[in-house]
């Protein structure tokens, strides 16, 4: 048998009910606050990523997928769907355009990470950008539209976390005070940290490991160093969340790993997930147009991991739908079940039929698994007065109706 690639998943019923309800939501949600899906490659060119990631990203360093199509170009599966957007703005002008300014997507992304629960190598992304504003509302209003989207699917327990990560005016002064101020401990950092240390010291606030955690509790931390527009910036943000109800939390050492983020940076994260509880990351990312060969133009946004968002999920009842499996037995009867399962799809009744002979007490048992909330049972007994059985599955409880007394009752139920 040819197995499916580690750290790669088939998603399917069940649970597929509940990637469609994210995505129905998320799609219901985000036009509320004005936002246009759109659909990127999941190929691009790798020197995408190389600039608008960052080459001194775990991202980019080690977990890309990267190959060379026949002619000896370099592709990479998308890791991340902000570079693709931000190429499909820059390639088409939208920043041009009112109409493109506030951009959703979904899709799948691919990082070689190892797999775990949380994390895996093909994953899922519902994220959201918006383009060409860089005033503190945007910061605050995006944010505000992920948590109202959470809530519309009722996930509790969540934590908001914002920070300031400065921008190029004050961060190389704080990365300098920050580097200086643990070079002291060098001996006491994880081999990772060190190396951050010389390539990317920002990110030593993104480890793991206790011992490194303990000495980054004394470490300088950036919104005490940033420069008088990041402050404001930073405090607008936090005002403006507040006047839209979001309870966001300061959290100094809050840094994103991609070097492209500037001024405000945000996680929510789950208290039931464990080891990989960040369900959102995103923020401010003022100079990737730029860097990817566009115009300076500001853009802020965030991704969220459905895969995560689904472990959380509360079950919704509304799923249920109206499921009816149709028994029939004998020849006549499978001609009439044909015609009658025509009539209840037009009543948007899910019926399931089967189109190979079984007994009745075959039938109610395949009913069973699939979970049918009714049977209705057609045979010569029923055909010839006119009528068919209904059993409700959770009771047990079963009438005779006619056909237009089906119809009403299902009809009924439909508008529960
Ligand atoms: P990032 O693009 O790294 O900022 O991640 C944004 C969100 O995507 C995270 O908060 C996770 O929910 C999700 N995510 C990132 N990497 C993975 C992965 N390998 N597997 C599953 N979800 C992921």
């Amino acid at each position: 048998m040819v197995s499916s690639v580690k750290g790669t998943q088939d998603i399917r019923y069940p649970e597929i009910k509940r990637w469609q309800r994210v995505e129905a939501t998320a799609r219901e949600v985000f036009a509320r606050y004005g936002f246009t899906e759109i659909r990127t490659p999941i190929l691009e060119r790798t020197e995408l990523f190389v600039r608008g990631i960052g080459s001194e990203t775990d991202i980019v360093n080690k977990e890309m997928y990267t190959f060379k199509d026949r002619k000896g170009r370099s592709l990479t599966l998308r890791p991340e769907n902000t570079a693709g957007v931000a190429r499909a703005v820059v390639e088409h002008s939208l920043h041009r355009s009112p109409s493109h300014a506030r951009l959703f997507y979904i899709g799948p992304q691919f990082r070689y990470e190892r797999p775990q629960k949380g994390r895996y190598r093909q994953f899922h992304q519902v994220g959201a950008e918006v383009i060409g504003d860089s005033s503190p509302g945007v910061d605050a209003e995006t944010i505000a539209m992920v948590v109202d989207f959470l809530s519309q699917l009722g996930v509790m327990g969540l934590s908001v976390q914002v920070n300031s990560v400065g921008c190029p005016e004050c961060r190389p002064g704080f990365v300098r005070v920050l580097k200086e101020a643990l070079e002291e401990k060098k001996e006491f950092l994880c081999p990772d940290c060190n190396n951050r240390l010389e390539r990317n010291p920002l990110r030593v606030f993104d480890c793991k490991v206790p011992s490194c955690r303990e000495i980054l509790k004394e470490a300088p931390v950036i919104n005490e160093n940033l420069c008088d527009d990041c402050r404001v910036h930073h405090e607008a943000v936090r005002k403006i969340l507040g006047l839209m109800n979001v309870e966001a939390v300061q959290n100094p050492r809050l840094v994103r790993g991609l070097d492209y983020y500037t001024r405000t940076v945000f996680e929510i994260t789950s208290a039931v997930l464990g080891a990989q509880d960040a369900i959102v990351g995103g923020g401010r990312y003022d100079g990737l147009l730029e860097e990817i060969g566009g115009p300076a133009v500001p853009a802020f946004g965030w991704a969220l991991g459905i895969e995560r968002l689904i472990m959380v999920l509360p079950d919704d009842a509304s799923e249920e739908g109206r499921r009816l499996y149709l028994a029939w037995n004998g020849e006549d009867a499978y001609d009439a079940a044909v015609e009658l399962a025509c009539e209840l799809r037009k009543r948007d009744c899910h019926v399931v039929m089967e189109h190979s002979a079984r007994s009745f007490k075959s039938a109610l048992k395949r009913a069973d698994k699939l979970d049918s909330k009714w049977t209705v049972l057609l045979g010569e007994d029923e055909l010839s007065s006119g009528l068919v059985t209904l059993k409700e599955m959770s009771t047990g409880e079963q009438s005779s109706l006619k056909w237009p007394e089906l119809f009403s009752l299902m009809e009924s139920e439909g508008e529960k």
